[in-house]
């Protein structure tokens, strides 16, 4: 790695994954992170995931768990899995649920992340060629790259005002993950349908889930900690939307 890992979070880290001096790496580590801090469970090989086959790979690497919760069947790292079915029974016997938003809400492949990424790059491209920010020679070259350098890409030019999120106000990461950047693609992390209710958030804390992604409310990671050991773990206590996000403290 080029950057010396001067804190708590960056230590974690294993030494084999890479994060470039451009930075965009530790953008993303700051984003969607938290899952380097987890315990008990397999941290992915790498800040972003470059392809459907490193994908398969570290997925096949898993002991993972598949379990039909409300109608969906889903699969996450058995620990992550056997937390959650512990905090579905804690939150059944108080006389309410907690279920998936969808059939993707645990798991995911590449393929799907690069999908849900060029929904938001398309438009873009083709909005900002119209205002005349970028060429039809730059679009055209983008839009022929790997998804992972079209990442490097799409960043340069938010550096400069040209914003990808769906409202073209902001960066495309606080609409959609990066193609191989996902949580879901760690099989760490459960979109939960009743993500309003703070009981629920609760239950979920105490075993383990937290929510790591300010600008994803539904979404929580499963970091296999109780919440007095995060701060231990690099990560940082942020109030935000009158709920509590754990974040790398990078
Ligand atoms: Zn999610």
């Amino acid at each position: 790695m080029d950057i010396e890992p001067a804190n708590k979070f960056l230590k974690l880290i294993p030494g084999t994954v890479r994060i470039d001096s451009e930075g965009v790496e530790l953008l993303l580590l700051r984003e969607y992170g938290a899952v380097f801090a987890a315990q008990g469970i397999k941290v992915p090989p790498a800040v972003i995931f470059r392809s459907e086959k490193e994908v398969v790979e570290f997925q096949s690497l898993l002991r993972v768990s598949t379990v039909e919760i409300c109608g969906y069947e889903m699969t996450l790292q058995k620990p992550a899995m056997m937390a959650l079915q512990n905090a579905v029974e804690e939150t059944a016997s108080l006389g309410f649920t907690i279920s998936p938003r969808g059939q993707d809400s645990a798991a995911r492949n590449y393929l799907e992340t690069v999908a849900l990424w060029l929904s938001r790059v398309e438009p873009g491209l083709d909005h900002w060629m119209t205002e005349g920010k970028i060429s039809l020679d730059d679009c055209t070259r983008i839009r022929k790259l790997q998804p992972a350098d079209q990442v490097n890409e799409i960043l340069a030019l938010e550096r400069k005002g040209i914003y990808f999120a769906k409202d073209l106000s902001k960066s495309i990461i606080y609409s959609v993950a990066p193609p191989g950047a996902s949580q879901h693609l760690s099989l760490l992390a459960f979109d939960v349908a009743e993500f309003e209710q703070a009981d629920v958030r609760t239950i979920l804390a105490r075993h383990g889930w937290f929510q790591t992604v300010i600008s994803d409310l539904p979404h929580f990671t499963y970091l296999g900690a109780e919440e007095s050991e995060l701060p231990g773990r690099g990560l940082k206590r942020v109030q935000s939307h009158d709920r509590t996000f754990w974040i790398p403290d990078i």
